[in-house]
């Protein structure tokens, strides 16, 4: 039996009844890791921290103690996220030796339900980019044909769960980041509801829109890992939602009667055609079980991309202040003042996209600027919000396409950013929104690539996702093997 290929809630299984021990089973990824080392996926392997959290699963399952829902489950973090003790780079050289003082809530919740946490997944600097190009350590690469980028930022997080070197894994999303390189690589990734997830100890992007969520290879396991690091941590995110966390392992597949709202906006002629022809497919299949298609309008979509990089590079600029080369990372060692310092110390440190987003975000903040660009970018995201408040008036959940084409080659985008922005086109507007959304597999393209569907969801209504989801999975097995 090959134990690696198998879904998290199969192996949970397979360790419950005793027929692997958490120990082999880390092993077995640590030595894929090594095998399937080209891809690039980790920044750090933590082999020891892991096979010491598994050899105490297994001696803790042996005495019949209660364990997690995670127990001795080898899974990876994306490294702008901090695990005491380890390295948290965020990709960047500013960052290299940069060791966590403490450990994020979301990584904590995961060792509370006894994960064996296997390595810090690569990603773009800073999480900014849809390629995974702009790593300090450099590319990775896509595990379903070498030649393509495997996505961005959360790349390492989508191509360790395609490889098989871990059962699942946490990214991050502000535009996009866990859906975009879910579709690229093929697996099922969940950017959940703004507030869902605790975001003490991620290193912030954008602190309007950032959100940490799953990268799977199933939708069961999608919700199991939400059901594991959702809720509230008022203490030390006071955004993250009081709501209680529903049972999200209980997925109700029965989607008889229920709307799915169609929107043109996202079915523009620049829509791939093997793309369009996948999700026609699946509405197929929601047809045929009893889901009803309703038009929904979203005039304002095209604008989402605009408002995005403004606000997003905003914050950036702001979040990252607090990088001058005197408390964190990088320090440049001559300098004349501390005015030299920061110039120098922020030079070295960061690469260029960042630099990019920095400025573009000072830019539109600055008096005279911020009128025109931020202000006006906060009213257009007021109104992005209003229209998708009125398409959920009408349906249940919105499906899309996740990108307009599938995986692009490595090199093809690096010297264009405008084109690069414009992978996000379809993930943006849902965090301008603040709502849940899911990139799912429902397909490949003539050359094999992994092609991937959006489903949308109301505030907090992330079972909508799952069920749809699942549904899907269910009755269209082989287009899960990507
Ligand atoms: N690709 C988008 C960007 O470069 C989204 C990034 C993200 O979601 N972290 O900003």
């Amino acid at each position: 039996m090959n134990y690696l290929n198998l879904n998290l809630f199969e192996i949970r299984d397979e360790l419950e009844k005793g027929n692997i021990t958490s120990l082999e089973l880390t092993k077995m990824c640590l030595q894929k890791i090594k095998e399937t080392s080209d891809l690039n996926t980790l920044i750090c392997v933590c082999e020891e921290f892991a096979l010491d959290t598994a050899k105490r699963v297994d001696e803790d399952r042996k005495n019949g103690k209660k364990l997690g829902k995670l127990a001795g489950i080898p899974i990876v973090i994306k490294d702008n996220i901090n695990l005491v003790g380890t390295k948290t780079t965020c990709a960047s050289k500013f960052l290299e030796n940069f060791v966590s003082p403490y450990t994020a809530t979301c990584a904590q919740k995961l060792l509370d339900a006894d994960a064996v946490i296997i390595g810090k997944a690569n990603m773009d600097e800073f999480a900014m980019g849809s390629s995974n190009e702009n790593s300090a350590f450099g590319p990775v690469l896509n595990p379903r044909n070498k030649a393509y980028v495997p996505g961005g930022s959360s790349g390492g997080s989508a191509a360790t769960v395609a490889s098989c070197q871990c059962f699942a894994s946490l990214g991050t999303d502000t535009g996009g980041s866990i859906r975009e390189p879910a579709s690229f690589c093929g697996v099922v990734g969940l950017k959940p509801t703004y507030g869902r997830v605790s975001r003490y100890g991620v290193v912030a992007f954008a602190s309007s829109l950032d959100q940490v969520g799953p990268l799977t290879r199933c939708v069961q396991d999608s919700a199991i890992m939400l059901s594991v690091i959702a809720g509230e941590d008022q203490k030390n995110d006071m955004t993250s939602s009081t709501n209680s966390v529903p049972d999200y392992e209980k997925i109700d597949t029965n989607v008889k009667g229920l709307k799915i709202g169609i929107a043109k906006e996202f079915f523009n002629d620049k829509l791939d055609k093997e793309v369009r022809e996948a999700l026609d497919k699946a509405i197929e299949t929601y047809k045929a079980n009893g889901a009803e298609i309703v038009d929904v309008s979203l005039p304002s979509l095209d604008a989402a991309l605009g408002v995005y990089y403004i606000l997003s590079s905003a914050e950036a600029a702001s979040n990252l202040a607090r990088f001058d080369g005197v408390k964190y990372g990088v320090q440049a060692n001559k300098f004349a003042d501390i005015t030299d310092l920061y110039f120098k110390s922020r030079s070295q440190g960061f690469g260029k996209e960042v630099k990019r987003r920095i400025m573009i975000g000072n830019y539109v903040l600055s008096s005279g600027y911020y009128d025109a660009f931020y202000r006006k970018a906060k009213k257009v995201q007021k109104v992005i919000k209003k229209e998708f408040e009125n398409a959920f008036s009408q349906c249940d959940i919105i499906i899309s396409p996740t990108t307009a084409n599938p995986a692009f080659k490595l090199g093809e985008k690096s010297g264009d950013p405008l084109s690069m922005y414009l992978t996000d086109i379809f993930t943006v507007p849902i965090n301008i929104a603040g709502l849940p959304a899911m990139s799912l597999p429902v397909g490949k393209n003539h050359e094999g690539l992994p092609i991937g569907m959006q489903l949308i969801a109301k505030e907090f209504n992330e079972e909508m996702i799952f069920r749809f989801g699942k549904l899907f999975e269910e009755k269209n097995k082989e287009a899960q093997n990507v």
